[in-house]
């Protein structure tokens, strides 16, 4: 049995008090838009206790990211454990905007998802190809290196969503073609199969990120072992994040 799809939003460094009422819109529209699947928002640090308490029991809500660290002298830093306590219950860790602004490293990303599974928190490991490695035909290695490199030992379907997310199609308009999404999924199926199992890689959550809209939602999320998508420009408006949800099979 294919896994409930997930459709997560990921407002990045975007969202202020006034754009809560986006997020009361998408409560709003969540129960029918979201029927048989799994809705999540990820607003910035500064909203998420405001977050946690419009959207409680319609669209659950994750961090962005964390720290590895439970706590210390890590000035600006936020730890998973700091995420939970709030009311979320997801946080994104090696989203590419982290790894190419912060130079994260497949290492680092693998003890943030500790820090996330040690808080009790759902992990969203992202990982993606550049465009040269795109063109040069090499993903599947490097996507290969950034999935065994970012999990540690321990992944299962409860504790980890993972999130293909060509790092040129984020925020430019452009896609992959389905083939090429279904080639990526059926690989990171096989992946995760060969080092946790047929049966936890089969209930592990696969989405798709990178210029999800309204109107390509249904192609992408009809692909073979896309489990949903992450999204970014258009979570930010609850009427195209609901918009995508319907769209969701
Ligand atoms: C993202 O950054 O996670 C993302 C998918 O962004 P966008 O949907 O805007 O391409």
């Amino acid at each position: 049995m294919a896994p409930k799809p997930l459709i997560a939003g990921n407002w990045k460094m975007n969202g202020r008090l006034r754009e809560l009422t986006e997020l009361e819109a998408i409560a709003a529209g969540a129960a029918e838009a979201g029927a048989g699947k799994d809705l999540l928002i990820c607003p910035p640090a500064t909203i998420l206790s405001a977050s946690v308490g419009l959207l409680a029991g319609k669209t659950a809500i994750g961090g962005q990211d964390c720290h590895a660290e439970k706590c210390g002298a890590h000035t600006g830093d936020i730890a998973a454990e700091m995420i939970a306590d709030l009311g979320a219950t997801y946080v994104i860790v090696g989203h590419s905007e982290r790894r190419g602004e912060h130079q994260e490293t497949d290492a680092k990303v693998r003890a943030k998802v500790e820090a996330a599974w040690r808080a009790g928190l759902v992990a969203i490991v992202c990982i993606g190809e550049s465009e040269e490695d795109h063109e040069a035909g090499g993903k599947l290695d490097v996507l290969g290196r950034q999935l065994s490199g970012s999990l540690p030992d321990g992944v299962s379907a409860a504790n980890t969503v993972v999130a293909y997310e060509p790092i040129w199609a984020i925020g430019s308009g452009r896609t992959p073609t389905t083939a090429d999404v279904a080639e990526v999924h059926g690989f990171l199926r096989e992946a995760l199969s060969e080092r946790f199992g047929a049966e936890v890689a089969g209930g592990i959550r696969l989405l798709y990120g990178g210029s999800v809209k309204p109107d390509n939602a249904a192609e992408l999320l009809a692909v073979e072992n896309v489990d949903g998508a992450l999204i970014g420009g258009a979570s930010l408006k609850a009427e195209d994040f609901i918009a995508i949800c319907r769209a969701c099979p």
